[in-house]
């Protein structure tokens, strides 16, 4: 048994190997706020990787509606109430700002995480690495079911028009999109008796040995986010690959150069609400410090984008923008502590971050750093932050560059969209 330290939850805590760490990892970030619930991210995996027989129930990547979807059903709040039990009003986090710090950044998590529950609910086979639960047929049936379902009840019964003003709805539901978060502590991998799961060394993507898995489903069972998933034409489990490919830069249609590129649910999305990549790890094992990795700035430099409940413990690499306009209370039991740094941060950002917020979906390549020219300031906008305030935002329309893996640039753009004005004597309006 070892004891292995994770950032998200400020602390050290309790699992199965000993610690050990990738050299880079993989991770993306989610701004939710802009998810149109398309569903072009999720045809575009199933389309790629699960379109076999014995895969019609597998999504890898999925969305669903919040808060009463899911997929398998109720995968979330089925587990949060395990939690709940094996440690009761003890799942809390301590939080004092003037102790945040980068190996603590949202407090420090006070509560038991899946591994420290583990045992908690006897078991008829035999003890567990990690608390969990097997769903069962019923739960891997209408996998977007709930699909824009809001809760909660418009303001004085007809005047719908109030229950939805910022900064939080009354009447609310949002998008969640999600996928394996290739965690640095997997729980599938911890639960595997035929140790047929593992995470690659060279860029943290968590993977099934197909030929070493027996179908024991002990990881279907453990994963908290319910992303590994049984198979039965084949007796195995099977879970998102992270485009590995892809990734390594060795798919010669999309790489002839050995560009590494982002996984095809990222850069399928129209609503450019994703952004991965890679970040490196140090000899720690910690993340180090480059604010000019996008990833890195989004989630450690400014903390806009926040892990998917941290408290289990398995430090996803999966981070979110939270959506402004929902209830705080539901959004930190989901991103933790940091929710309303990270809202009043998007809010009204900087010109800074204005810019790196630019850079999601504008190349299908991995962007490795980013560099900003300063431009003219062109606006001035008052916003409505979160706490009820105003503030006034300032516009520059400053330039970033986004430069992939061999330093080479990949994207260029602008805080302001360009716009053309066409001659109306080449170019005549035929409608
Ligand atoms: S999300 Fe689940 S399947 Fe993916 S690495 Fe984490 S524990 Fe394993
Ligand atoms: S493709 Fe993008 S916008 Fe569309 S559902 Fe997926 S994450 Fe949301």
């Amino acid at each position: 048994m070892g004891e292995v330290f994770n950032w998200q939850l400020g602390r050290k805590m309790r699992y199965p190997y000993p610690e050990h760490h990738p050299r880079w990892q993989f991770a993306f970030v989610f701004n939710i706020n802009r998810c149109i619930n398309c569903q072009t991210c999720t045809m575009a995996c199933k389309s790629t990787w699960t379109f076999s027989e014995g895969q019609e129930h597998m999504w890898w990547n999925n969305v669903e509606t919040k808060p009463f979807g899911g997929y398998p059903h109720n995968w979330d709040s089925k587990l949060l109430g395990m939690l709940e039990a094996a440690n009761p009003k003890g799942q809390v986090w301590e939080v004092n700002d003037q102790k945040i710090t980068p190996q603590a950044p949202y407090g420090t998590f006070k509560g038991m995480t899946v591994f420290e529950a583990a045992g908690s609910t006897p078991s008829s086979d035999g003890a567990r690495e990690a608390l969990g639960y097997l769903p069962d047929e019923k739960d891997w049936e209408a996998p977007n079911i709930h699909e824009e379902t809001a809760v909660g009840k418009a303001w004085k019964g007809t005047d719908f028009g109030s229950s939805v003003q910022l900064p939080e709805h009354k009447v609310w539901y949002f998008y969640l999109a999600r996928l394996c978060n290739h965690c640095s502590y997997p729980a599938c991998l911890a639960e595997c008796p035929r140790q047929a799961i593992y995470k690659r060394p060279e860029d943290g993507i968590v993977l099934i040995d197909q030929s070493r898995c027996r179908g024991y489903q002990r990881c279907v069972e453990a994963c908290p986010y319910k992303k590994s998933i049984y198979r039965p034409s084949t007796g195995t489990s099977e879970k998102c690959i992270g485009c590995y490919p892809r990734v390594e830069g060795k798919d010669p249609l999309i790489s002839p150069n050995g560009e590494p590129c982002e996984t095809r649910c990222m850069s399928a999305c129209p609503g450019k609400i994703r952004l991965q990549g890679l970040v490196e790890i140090d000899e720690n094992g910690q993340w180090k410090e480059d604010p000019t990795n996008p990833l890195y700035y989004l989630i450690r430099e400014r903390r806009i984008a926040l892990p998917i409940y941290p408290q289990f413990g398995t430090e996803p690499n999966g981070f979110y923008i939270p959506p402004r306009w929902v209830p705080r209370p539901y959004l930190e039991q989901m991103f933790g502590p940091g929710v309303q740094h990270a809202i009043e941060q998007y809010s009204c950002p900087d010109r800074e971050l204005l810019s790196v917020l630019q850079l999601f979906r504008t190349t299908r390549q991995i962007i490795f750093h980013f560099e900003i020219t300063k431009g003219p300031k062109v606006a001035e906008i008052e916003v409505l932050m979160p706490g009820g305030g105003k503030k006034v935002q300032e516009i520059y329309n400053d330039t970033i560059v986004g430069y992939n893996k061999f330093g080479k640039e990949v994207t260029r753009i602008t805080t302001e969209e360009p716009t053309f004005e066409r001659d109306a004597n080449i170019h005549v309006n035929s409608i």
